[in-house]
């Protein structure tokens, strides 16, 4: 039998679930683990304090491959790992200049697009590319970069770094070489 009272009573019911099961959702999201995958993004994207002039070479980058090069940077350290870029953004003049001497080095533009893409197709000309060093130190990036949304891109360059993955997943398979672009 349902009367006006009975009815009241029902919505409280109703209106306690819904607030239990909201602060259960907010509960879960706050967690590590998959649930807690848009809180954990939210505390990756923190601002990163840069200090200015410190690290020259992170001059022109797209500001979320510098934050995650410069979190990966901090780790590494940790690791006993030191991590520089040794080379980052590029202007289409400097990319041109490298792939003159690239064609010069390797004897064709064929055999110097392995190593070299022209200005218009470079990662580093967008400011989306880096590449680190020194090489005792590319083995530790290579195993955790993926962590940081950090990625090798191509087998022939294992200091070419493009963050092509969400942090904390699988970065996609590597190309053979730059000549695989485009
Ligand atoms: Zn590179």
């Amino acid at each position: 039998m349902t009367t006006p009272q009975h009815a009241t009573q029902a919505h409280r019911r109703l209106l306690v679930l819904v607030v239990v099961a909201a602060v259960v959702v907010v509960a879960l999201l706050g967690r590590p683990g998959p649930l807690g995958a848009v809180a954990h993004e939210a505390r990756d994207r923190a601002p990163v304090d840069v200090p200015a002039g410190d690290q020259p070479e992170l001059a022109g980058l797209d500001p979320e491959l510098a934050a995650r090069f410069l979190r990966a940077q901090a780790a590494a350290a940790e690791a006993g790992y030191p991590l520089r870029v040794t080379s980052g953004a590029r202007t289409a003049a400097e990319q041109q200049r490298l792939l003159d001497e690239a064609v010069e080095e390797h004897g064709s533009p064929e055999a110097a697009r392995r190593w070299v893409l022209p200005p218009e197709q470079s990662a580093h000309v967008q400011g989306t590319a880096i590449d680190v060093g020194p090489a005792e130190s590319r083995d530790w990036l290579a195993d955790h970069g993926a962590e940081f949304g950090l990625c090798l891109v191509y087998e022939n360059e294992p200091w070419h770094v493009e963050a092509l993955a969400t942090p904390g997943t699988a970065c996609p398979p590597l190309l053979r070489d730059a000549a695989a672009v485009g």
